[in-house]
């Protein structure tokens, strides 16, 4: 077969002065689930900034389960985003739910995130593979190891070869766990592909008491990232306040990962 993903050669992807993939070097992006306010935003941002985050996440568009749950700010999310981004020179990720949002997408970010329930949206995944970002594409919730990397590979035959693999878990019937972190996947991806993989605990447990372990864990294993969720009250967050970590219990992560 023909690919372009399944090499063994390593890629690295170079953002602003990162080097994503490069080996011993884990990329620390943290932020809350969805932006809720251009105040949240930028509290955060300049927060994380001061604890030495590499690059500021956070959802403008959110695919929630319940069409009654918050769905983002949208537009105006992404203009609080940048707004925190060009406040702190954090470089930006937010996700793309929709085809007809792309071009706005990239003007206010700089990494294209395709959550979970996309990765299985080909016109998506063809479409951020014309866009001359990086993307950061997850792991679908049911998604098999080939399954993930042919997602990859179709973003990378529409010429985008910038693409970031995240293991967010999978699910399977623990009655403990939000999913099932696959951390056996990230050496697998690695092996298989050439890309980066990094790891989001947040989600791939839902329990913030779990981030830690397995933040250590990924890394163990070979993880060249983190991306876990952080707001500054999350017991208020609008989405996802379970497995976000506060703003102190972030620092103490992160002093435990040095
Ligand atoms: C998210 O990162 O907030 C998110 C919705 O993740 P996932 O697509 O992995 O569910
Ligand atoms: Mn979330």
């Amino acid at each position: 077969m023909n690919t372009k993903i399944l090499t063994s050669e390593k890629r690295i992807i170079d953002l602003k002065d990162m080097r994503i993939g490069k080996e011993n070097l884990p990329i620390f992006i943290a932020g809350p689930c969805a932006v809720e306010s251009e105040e949240q935003i930028i509290k955060t941002a300049v927060a994380l900034k001061e604890i030495g985050v590499d690059i500021l996440r956070g959802g403008a568009f959110k695919p929630r389960t319940s069409p009654y749950d918050f769905q983002g700010l949208g537009i105006e999310g992404l203009k609080y985003l940048k707004k925190a981004g060009q406040l702190t020179g954090l470089p930006i990720i937010t996700e793309l739910i929709d085809l007809s949002y792309l071009d706005i997408v990239c003007e206010h970010a700089d990494i294209i995130q395709i959550g979970s329930r996309n990765m299985y949206n080909y016109s998506l995944l063809k479409a951020v593979g014309k866009s001359d970002k990086p993307v950061l594409l997850k792991r679908g919730m049911s998604a098999t190891i080939r399954e993930w990397i042919m997602a990859a590979e179709y973003i990378a035959s529409s010429g985008n070869e910038n693409i970031i693999m995240c293991e967010r878990g999978i699910r399977g019937f623990s009655d403990y766990t939000r999913n099932t972190l696959d951390l056996a996947a990230v050496p697998i991806v690695k092996q298989k592909t050439g890309l980066p993989v990094i790891v989001d605990p947040s989600h791939g447990t839902g329990k913030r008491e779990l981030i830690m372990p397995m933040s250590k864990a990924a890394l163990a294993c070979g993880a060249d990232g983190l991306m876990i969720e952080v707001h500054c009250n999350p017991d208020e967050a609008l989405s996802d306040g379970a497995q976000s970590l506060d703003i102190d219990q972030y620092r103490k992560l992160k002093i435990a990962l040095k």
